[in-house]
C-alpha cells in the first residue's frame, strides 16, 4: 500500500487526484496540503504545509500546485526520503534542476502530461517530425491556466526539434513578412517551431500537432476531456517512486 500526500489537495487537480487515486486498491491517500481548505477531504488529513501534517506516515508525495510550492515539497521530500511525484507546470530552469537533483536522494518524477494518450500522441508527433518540412502546435486549455504554453506542448515540441535534428532537418525559418499585429504568429521555442496557446472556459487539455509537406497535412489531435484522463499516469509513478534514488521526467519510460 502506498501512503500519498497531495500537495495542492484543494485544488482542481488535487481534488481530482485525490478521487481518482483513493479507487485504486494499493494506495491511499492519508493527506491533502493546500493554502486554502479543500472542498472533500476522501478520508485524508488536511494541513496547509508538509510540515504541518505532523505523524502521518508518508510514502509519496504528489504534487499539483505551483512552482514555488514544488520547490517546498522538493525539499521536504529530499530531507524525509519520501518519493515525489510532480504533475505542477511553469517550472523554472533552476526549479526544474531542483527537481532532478532530488532524484540523487530520493524517487522523483516529474511529467507535463500524465494522460497515457497525450504521452502516446508526443511520441507520435516525434516519429513524424522528420518527414514533413513545416510544423505548429495549437495547445487549447481552460481559462483559468495561469500559465503558457503548456508544458506538454513544450515537451512536443522539443521532442520534435530533437527529431527534426536528429535527422539532419535545418531550424525552422517563419515565412511571414508581416506581423500586422504583434504575436499573431504565437511563440518561436526550440528551433523555431510555433506554439500557439488558446484559453476558454469549457475546455481541459487539448493540443494538435499540425505538421504540412508537399501537398499534405497531418494533424495529431489529444484532448483530455476530464481530469480522470491524468488518474492512471499518476497512479503509474506514484507506484514506481519510492526513498530509492531515481529520476524521470516523463511518463514515457513507464508505459
Ligand atoms: P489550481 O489552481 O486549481 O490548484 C492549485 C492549488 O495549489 C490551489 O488549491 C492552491 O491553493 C494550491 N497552492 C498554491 N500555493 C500553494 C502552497 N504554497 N502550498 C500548498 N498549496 C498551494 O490548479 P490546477 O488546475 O489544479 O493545476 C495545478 C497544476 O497542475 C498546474 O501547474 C497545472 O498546469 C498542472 N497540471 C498538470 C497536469 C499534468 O498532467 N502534469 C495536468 C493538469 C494540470
Amino acid at each position: 500500500m502506498k501512503r500519498v500526500v497531495i500537495v495542492g489537495g484543494a485544488g482542481r487537480m488535487g481534488q481530482a487526484m485525490a478521487e481518482g487515486l483513493s479507487r485504486y486498491e494499493d494506495i491511499s491517500i492519508v493527506g491533502l496540503v493546500d493554502r486554502s481548505e479543500p472542498r472533500d477531504l476522501f478520508g485524508a488529513t488536511y494541513a496547509q504545509s508538509l510540515s504541518e501534517l505532523g505523524d502521518v506516515s508518508v510514502d509519496v508525495v504528489v504534487d499539483f500546485s505551483v512552482p514555488e510550492s514544488v520547490e517546498t515539497s522538493v525539499a521536504w521530500c529530499s530531507t524525509h526520503h519520501v518519493g515525489l511525484v510532480i504533475g505542477t507546470t511553469g517550472l523554472s530552469d533552476q526549479q526544474r534542476a531542483l527537481v532532478a537533483k532530488a532524484g540523487e536522494v530520493t524517487g522523483v518524477i516529474i511529467a507535463s502530461n500524465f494522460s497515457l494518450g497525450a504521452v502516446l500522441s508526443e511520441r507520435f508527433a516525434a516519429m513524424a517530425a522528420p518527414y514533413f518540412d513545416r510544423v505548429e502546435i495549437i495547445e487549447l486549455h481552460h481559462d483559468k491556466k495561469v500559465d503558457a504554453p503548456s508544458g506538454t506542448s513544450l515537451t512536443t515540441a522539443h521532442g520534435i526539434s530533437e527529431a527534426r535534428r536528429a535527422s539532419g532537418k535545418q531550424p525552422l525559418v517563419d515565412p511571414t513578412q508581416r506581423h500586422t499585429f504583434e504575436g499573431a504568429r504565437g511563440a518561436d521555442v526550440y528551433d523555431g517551431i510555433k506554439i500557439h496557446s488558446v484559453r476558454l472556459p469549457g475546455l481541459v487539455a487539448h493540443q494538435e500537432v499540425l505538421f504540412g509537406g508537399p501537398g499534405e497535412g497531418l494533424t495529431i489531435r489529444h484532448d483530455s476531456f476530464d481530469r480522470t484522463s491524468f488518474v492512471q499516469g499518476v497512479a503509474l509513478a506514484v507506484r514506481k517512486v519510492d526513498a530509492t534514488p531515481f529520476y524521470a521526467n516523463g511518463i514515457d519510460s513507464l508505459l
